[in-house]
């Protein structure tokens, strides 16, 4: 179902997936002019298409993967889930004295939400990919309005000063 060559001899603003309106040409000659109508109402626009990619590369980036999100957590992290009456999963996640609770369909994703949400209440995050570094924020010498921080908790737990069990 390629593009079809030849006169276009209409070109209607059409509304894409994303809610953008985006020419669509027909063809004088196009036997498929309604799958390529379906696909491009079913699609987003390029720009959209991009900003989306964008995105996912970012957020991949920071968010450890499956088994980079447990390899992460400390030493004597421990899960706790529970099964609830409708089947649905309750859990919580202790490390370093520091809880984080959630729930889910099952233990299984239930366990990764925790590692995830636990790295990210501590601010642990995964190393970037070769070659894929997150961006970092430019810094800014005269911000005159900089965005409020919340003071760094003391006993900020650090993947270099982890205790070790001796031996
Ligand atoms: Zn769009």
């Amino acid at each position: 179902m390629g593009v079809p060559t030849g006169e276009v001899v209409a070109r209607p603003m059409v509304a894409r997936a994303c809610g953008c309106l985006r020419e669509f040409q027909h063809y004088a000659v196009d036997r498929y002019r309604a799958q390529r109508l379906a696909k491009f109402q079913k699609t987003r626009c390029e720009v959209c298409v991009e900003k989306l990619n964008t995105e996912q590369r970012q957020a991949a980036a920071v968010v450890p993967k499956k088994g980079e999100a447990f390899r992460l957590l400390p030493e004597a992290a421990q899960f706790a889930l529970t099964r609830k009456a409708d089947a649905s999963w309750t859990g919580k996640l202790s490390a370093n004295g520091q809880t984080v609770e959630a729930e889910g369909d099952g233990p299984h994703g239930l366990t990764l939400a925790l590692a995830r949400a636990w790295l990210s209440a501590n601010g642990i995050t995964a190393p970037a990919e070769e070659g894929e570094k997150p961006a970092a924020p430019a810094p800014t010498g005269a911000a005159k309005h900089p965005a409020p921080k919340p003071p760094p908790p003391s006993a900020r737990p650090s993947l270099s000063n982890l205790p070790k069990k001796p031996g």
